[in-house]
């Protein structure tokens, strides 16, 4: 099974990709995550795509669709894979499309996770995951059971996105839009885009996800 979470930043996509991964057994696959790694470990990839990050800004086609056709070459992903925050233009969803077919899969669903702008600004600047397992929390809509202490692991390391701040949001936003909300009619024509509430509290918002998983 090949998913696509689709939505702007603080959406939620990360956190429910996690969940699934642990629910369903498919491998959460996030540009996001790939590209802050690259960036931590100073490689080429992540040199590149640093300035581009900070600024909120897309890094290049070329650059994140080499990463995830490497990526999902990879045995792990042989069962199927969740993508979150890829693709997010009309090129990469082609990209996509192309590598797919060249194996014999397609997209099989686009989940369109549809939330207020005004309300991703707070999302995103409270929110926060676990230094050493990467759990998501948030200061004020999803705290650790035991204050400072991660529910997955026991770790009391925490860490901030650099571009999870007010200044930066405003551009991923604008990026979203102009460059990401184009595949909503893209996947729409494809008869694969599915669209939920993502304005619901958490634990309903995987339920709704699960919904669409179970009627495919
Ligand atoms: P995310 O964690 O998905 O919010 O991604 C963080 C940042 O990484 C974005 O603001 C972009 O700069 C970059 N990025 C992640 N995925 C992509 C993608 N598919 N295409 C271009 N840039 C990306």
């Amino acid at each position: 099974m090949i998913i696509i979470l689709l939505g702007p930043p603080g959406a939620g996509k990360g956190t429910q990709a996690k969940r699934i991964e642990a629910s369903r057994g498919l491998v959460q696959l996030s540009t996001g995550d790939m590209l802050r790694a690259a960036v931590a470990n100073e490689t080429e990839v992540g040199n590149k795509a640093k300035e581009f990050m900070d600024a909120g800004k897309l890094v290049s086609d070329d650059v994140v669709i080499g990463i995830i056709e490497d990526r999902i070459a990879q045995q792990d992903c042989e069962k199927g894979f969740l993508l979150d925050g890829f693709p997010r233009t009309v090129a990469q969803a082609e990209a996509l499309d192309e590598m797919l077919a060249k194996k014999g899969l397609k997209v099989d669903a686009v989940i369109e996770m549809k939330v207020d702008d005004e309300a991703l600004i707070d999302r995103i600047a409270g929110r926060y995951t676990c230094a050493e397992c990467n759990a998501g929390y948030h200061d004020t809509n999803l705290k650790p059971r035991v204050a400072g202490v991660c529910d997955s692991c026991g770790s009391t390391n925490f860490i901030r996105r650099a571009d999870d701040n007010r200044e930066t949001v405003v551009s991923r936003l604008e990026a979203y839009h102009a460059q990401t909300a184009p595949l909503l009619p893209y996947y729409r024509e494809k008869g694969v885009l599915k669209t939920i509430d993502g304005m619901a509290d958490i634990d309903d918002v995987t339920a709704q996800i699960n919904q669409v998983l179970d009627a495919l």
